[in-house]
């Protein structure tokens, strides 16, 4: 479904090359929540990136259902750290805006009021983002992502600048729609608790340069709670 290929990327400054990735493959079933692990630095976001069509890999390439990518498509959507609202447009106009180019506005808007209800914020359509707490703001991002009905969603440490209550809220959250929609989600994180708590598949990356250390399949009964055992190997490879 969505297959990584000898990716390599070395990034050039001054003459020069440092190499943030090194021969990264893997292949992501339909559905699958896989979460990408490693400690600051090891080129997860990168990854994330190329996957995105934001940045040019070096060498190997992207598939999507076969098709190669090149660029930034609505068959992903992406959640970053920071919600990356517009600022001058309420809500429900951020999460139209990007559906505008492909419907008229009657239909953009109960889209997104379909979506801002999955995440809870029926009550906030036409507030502006700035009155929203930073978790309301990642919802309303959510929102926006989704209701792209993106093939693949790409999520980097969407939760990181949150308190633990409002992430732990959000972790629940995010399942819930998973669980609903099995989409495939591709979640980059340094939390270990974070990725046993929300995904199928783990996959630990290890630094200078950035590669693949392990890939682990989670087979833990939704919902999750703490799981020591996991904790305690994840730990000893980051
Ligand atoms: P974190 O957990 O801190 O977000 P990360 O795993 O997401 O880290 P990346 O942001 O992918 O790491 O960065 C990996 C490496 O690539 C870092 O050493 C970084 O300095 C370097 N890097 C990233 N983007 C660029 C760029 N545009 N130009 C030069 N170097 C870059
Ligand atoms: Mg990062």
């Amino acid at each position: 479904f969505l297959q990584i290929q000898d990716i390599n990327k070395q990034f050039v400054n001054q003459n020069t090359a440092s190499t943030v990735l090194s021969d990264i493959n893997l292949d992501i079933k339909e559905g699958e929540f896989v979460s990408i692990l490693g400690p600051s630095g090891c080129g997860k976001s990168t990854l994330l990136s190329i996957v995105a069509g934001l940045t040019k890999p070096t060498s190997g390439e992207i598939l999507l259902n076969g098709q190669r990518i090149t660029k930034p498509g609505k068959d992903r959507g992406m959640v970053f750290q920071q919600a990356a609202l517009f600022p001058w447009m309420t809500v429900e106009e951020n999460v139209m805006f990007p559906l505008r180019k492909q419907m008229k506005k009657k239909e953009a808007k109960e889209l997104a009021h379909h979506f801002l209800q999955k995440v809870q914020l029926s009550n906030y359509t036409k507030h502006s983002p700035h009155e929203l707490s930073g978790g309301m703001q990642q919802r309303v991002a959510i929102a926006r992502a989704l209701s792209m009905n993106p093939k693949v969603l790409l999520m980097d440490e969407p939760f990181g600048a949150l308190d633990e209550q409002t992430r732990s809220r959000l972790h629940h959250e995010l399942e819930k729609i998973w669980l609903e929609t099995k989409k495939t989600i591709l979640f980059v994180t340094h939390s270990i608790s974070e990725s046993i708590k929300l995904s199928d598949r783990i996959i630990v990356m290890g630094t200078r340069p950035g590669v693949i250390l392990e890939d682990i399949q989670v087979r833990i009964p939704r919902p999750r709670a703490q799981h020591p055992q996991m904790t305690a190997k994840l730990e000893e490879k980051i």
